[in-house]
C-alpha cells in the first residue's frame, strides 16, 4: 500500500546543463552528452531507490524540455520556423516550433532512454510521455487546421512510442497534460480520445499527470487568480473516471485542490501529489504524512500513490533530492500508522 513515485522531471545536475532553468542548454556534446545524460539518469535512478521511492524513472535527464524532448525526432516540424505562441491560454508566451506538413515518427525516440534505465534498476519503473493536448498548446499548426485533428496525429505517433517502451519493459507509461486543467471543454470533447489513442493496445500500466505546472513564475501568478478553492479537477474527474487510463495524479501539497475531489476517482489509482515542487522549503516526512493522511479520507491506500505534485526539474540539486527522501520517509511514517510493511 501507499507505494510512492514521482511525477517526472528532475534537476539536471550542473555539469550537464545549467541548473535551476528550463530549456536550459546542454553543458556538453556529441558522445559526451549521451554518457552525461546516463550517468545523471543513474544518479536519480540510485537517488529515489535509496529513498525507498516504490516506482522510479530517469527523471527525464535525456530531454531538455518535456515536450520538445519527444518533438525533437518527430517529422513535419519546422525547428526553423518559430512561431511566438500564448501557452496555458495565455498564461505566457513561448517560441515555439510550427507544424508544417504531416506528422511522422520516423524511428525510436526514447527507447535508448528506456532501455539504459531498464538495465538499472529492479524497481517498477514509469517513462512519462507528453500528452496530445499539451504537445498541441506547446507548437504551432501551419498544417492540420484544427487542434483536434492535429492532437490525433500525435496521439498515433505517441502510441507507435509506447507500444516500443512497454516492449522494452516499461511498467507504467505516463503522459503529461498540464493542459488537461486550463482546457476543461476540450478535454471531454477530444482530449481523452486522444489520451485512449495513444495508449490503444497497452497492456502495461498507464497514467495521465494534471497539474497546476512546475513553480515558475508564471504559474505561480496564474494560481493566484484562481480563488480560495480550485476546482478545475472537478470538471475533468467524471470523464477521466470512465476513461480507460490507469492512473490520475492531482496536486494536494500546499494547494488550494479540495481534496474531497479525490472521490470523483472512484475506480482509478490516484497520485496524490504531496510534495509542493513550487517551494524551495523541504517538506518533514511528517508534513508529508498529513498530507497523505488527508487524502486518506478518500481514497484506500491500495489504490492511492504518494507522489510529486509536479516535476522538480527547475529546482536546485539539493532540494529535489530532500523533498524524495521527504516523500519517502512520509509514505514510511504512513504505512507504520496504517499497520502495514
Ligand atoms: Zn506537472
Amino acid at each position: 500500500m501507499l507505494r510512492t513515485t514521482i511525477a517526472g522531471s528532475l534537476p539536471k545536475p550542473a555539469w550537464l546543463a545549467e541548473p535551476e532553468a528550463l530549456w536550459a542548454p546542454w553543458r556538453l556534446a556529441g558522445d559526451a552528452l549521451i554518457q552525461g545524460q546516463r550517468d545523471a539518469a543513474l544518479v536519480w535512478i540510485k537517488t529515489l531507490e535509496a529513498a525507498g521511492i516504490d516506482t522510479v524513472g530517469e527523471g527525464e535527464q535525456f530531454r531538455d524540455h518535456f515536450v520538445h524532448g519527444f518533438l525533437r525526432k518527430i517529422g513535419g516540424i519546422d525547428w526553423n520556423r518559430m512561431t511566438p505562441m500564448g501557452i496555458r491560454a495565455d498564461r505566457y508566451t513561448a517560441e515555439v516550433p510550427t507544424v508544417t506538413g504531416a506528422l511522422s515518427r520516423n524511428g525510436s525516440v526514447h527507447g535508448a532512454e528506456a532501455r539504459f534505465a531498464r538495465a538499472h534498476t529492479d524497481h517498477k519503473l514509469k517513462f512519462t510521455l507528453p500528452g496530445p493536448m499539451t504537445i498541441c498548446d506547446t507548437i504551432a499548426d501551419a498544417h492540420y487546421g484544427k487542434r483536434a485533428d492535429m492532437a490525433m496525429a500525435f496521439a498515433a505517433l505517441l502510441n507507435e512510442e509506447a507500444r516500443e517502451l512497454e516492449a522494452i519493459g516499461v511498467d507504467v507509461i505516463q503522459f503529461d497534460e498540464p493542459a488537461f486543467n486550463v482546457f476543461m471543454d476540450e478535454v471531454k470533447d477530444w482530449g481523452i480520445a486522444a489520451l485512449h489513442r495513444a495508449i490503444e493496445g497497452l497492456s502495461c500500466t498507464t497514467a495521465v499527470h494534471i497539474c497546476y505546472g512546475y513553480g515558475i513564475e508564471a504559474n505561480i501568478a496564474w494560481k493566484k487568480t484562481l480563488g480560495s478553492e480550485w476546482r478545475q479537477y472537478e470538471e475533468i474527474f467524471p470523464a477521466l473516471n470512465e476513461s480507460r487510463i490507469g492512473q490520475v495524479s492531482l496536486e494536494c501539497a500546499n494547494s488550494k485542490v479540495p481534496l474531497s475531489l479525490i472521490g470523483l476517482l472512484k475506480d482509478k489509482e490516484v497520485m496524490v501529489g504531496a510534495i509542493d515542487v513550487a517551494s524551495l522549503d523541504i517538506e518533514t516526512p511528517e508534513q508529508v504524512a498529513a498530507t497523505i493522511r488527508g487524502a486518506l479520507e478518500f481514497v484506500d491506500p491500495e489504490r492511492m500513490l504518494p507522489c510529486t505534485n509536479c516535476g522538480m526539474a527547475p529546482l536546485p540539486r539539493r532540494v529535489a533530492e530532500g523533498k524524495i527522501a521527504a516523500l519517502g520517509a512520509g509514505a514510511r511514517l504512513m504505512r507504520k500508522e496504517l499497520g502495514g510493511g
